[in-house]
């Protein structure tokens, strides 16, 4: 590892391309990586036809320090260079560079986002890359289209020296984590915590605070993370989605998610104001 890369967003690329550039080269969503068990790195190239692959679309992405970076797709299919392989994101995480890590969540989206957005939702003509923004412009009819982000809400919920921690139907097995949903069109962040909340554990809470935020590229969210207070209420699942829900102490934590999430970061600030 070496120190923070500093990384700065642009949509043109600069006009010389005689230096290496950070690929961030897919394959659906799996990323291409130099291969080894404890660490990967994503190739540093001039173009990926170095490496002997054809890219279907490019995008470029920024800067990198002083080096231009691409997101790039490959057919379905492509065989891997030799030494190389195509892994998920969650796959890599805590192998590759935390910094690379963040900046291929973003090629990720960028790349879906090109790949499901060739034509007009309206009319169906083709779209064309706007280069004053992240954005396409119908050529027909001017509609605007931006990258897809989903913004959901993460909440941890606190009484007393306890937290609540629940059993999504779709968790690997033994694991719980803290509550979480999509915003809905005309809601403010606050008000989806506290409808998620009570939608799903029956509960009401109070002091809400937030506390940060992160992509989350599977596919396209925006985490958005808030502490909050128990205020009232029992537990009642009354949401298809949770399976079960309760409080726990410090002492009798179940399976927690993954350093990967920002719910594991809410619960290690709980972890760390409580001791544990
Ligand atoms: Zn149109």
């Amino acid at each position: 590892m070496t120190g923070p890369r500093k990384f700065v967003s642009g949509i043109v690329p600069p006009e010389e391309h005689s230096n290496p550039a950070w690929w961030f080269i897919f394959q659906e969503s799996k990323l291409l990586v130099y291969s080894n068990p404890e660490s990967v790195t994503v190739p540093f190239l001039i173009d990926p036809e170095e490496l002997g692959l054809t890219a279907n679309r490019q995008n470029y992405l920024g800067r990198i320090d002083d080096n231009r970076c691409y997101a790039a797709e490959v057919s379905e299919g492509t065989t891997p260079p030799a030494g190389m392989a195509f892994e998920g994101l969650r796959q890599v995480y805590g192998r590759l560079d935390e910094d690379l890590f963040w900046i291929a969540a973003r090629a990720v989206q960028i790349i879906d986002w090109d790949r499901t957005h060739q034509f007009c939702g309206r009319c169906g003509l083709p779209l064309k890359t706007r280069t004053a923004e992240r954005a396409k412009e119908c050529s027909q009819c001017g509609l605007l289209h931006f990258p897809r982000l989903a913004p959901a809400i993460i909440v941890l919920v606190e009484r007393g020296n306890e937290l609540l921690l629940a059993r999504s139907r779709h968790f690997m097995p033994g694991m719980y984590s803290v509550l979480a949903g999509f915003v809905e069109p005309g809601e403010s962040l606050e008000e989806a915590v506290v409808r998620e909340v009570k939608e799903e554990v029956g509960i009401e809470i109070k002091d809400l605070k937030y506390f940060g935020s992160q992509p989350w590229p599977f596919p396209h969210s925006l985490m958005i993370g808030f502490t909050a207070n128990y205020a009232g209420g029992e537990i009642s699942l009354d949401d298809q989605e949770i399976e079960d829900a309760g409080w726990f102490t410090v002492e009798n934590l179940p399976k927690l998610p993954g350093k990967i999430s920002i719910a594991r970061k809410l619960i290690d600030g709980f972890l760390a104001r409580r001791g544990g």
